[in-house]
């Protein structure tokens, strides 16, 4: 079993595959230093905080109204599950001039149980400047 850490490098590619460093990417969003400016950016930092098991981050980039017990999704994070490749299909409103928005992706991991893509179009809202992650449809 890997021992996955958020503190991945500044100058590592950026798990969401963006194509940039983490440090002009979803590092900065993870940190708390920069909020993301479009729902796809977010949805982008929920992506890789998965893949770095970043819990503080999937926490608060989540809505209050739909966001699970630490506890639970602390143990979803435990369970030995590789993020491989995030690939956004599709976007719609979520901009900076948006209150809300919806981002389609599929997202392809590895466990024990094989290769799996989960493909999802999950929903965002913009509430004091900051986006949230509400929910999805699969
Ligand atoms: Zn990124």
């Amino acid at each position: 079993m890997s021992t996955p850490s958020p503190a991945l490098p500044d100058s590592a590619r950026c798990p969401c595959g963006s194509g940039d460093i983490f440090g002009d990417c979803c590092g900065p969003v993870l940190r708390q230093e920069r909020r993301a400016g479009t729902a796809q950016a977010l949805m982008r930092s929920r992506y890789t905080a998965f893949a770095v098991r970043d819990l503080e981050h999937l926490l608060a980039s989540w809505h209050p109204r739909t966001r699970p017990p630490r506890e639970e999704l602390a143990g979803s994070l435990a369970q030995d599950v590789r993020w491989l490749r995030l690939e956004v299909l599709a976007t719609a409103q979520g901009g900076p001039f948006d209150d809300t928005g919806t981002v389609e992706f599929v997202a392809i991991s590895k466990s024990e149980q094989g290769r799996q893509e989960q493909h999802e179009v999950s929903r965002f809202v913009r509430e004091d400047g900051s986006w949230y992650y509400v929910d999805g449809d699969t």
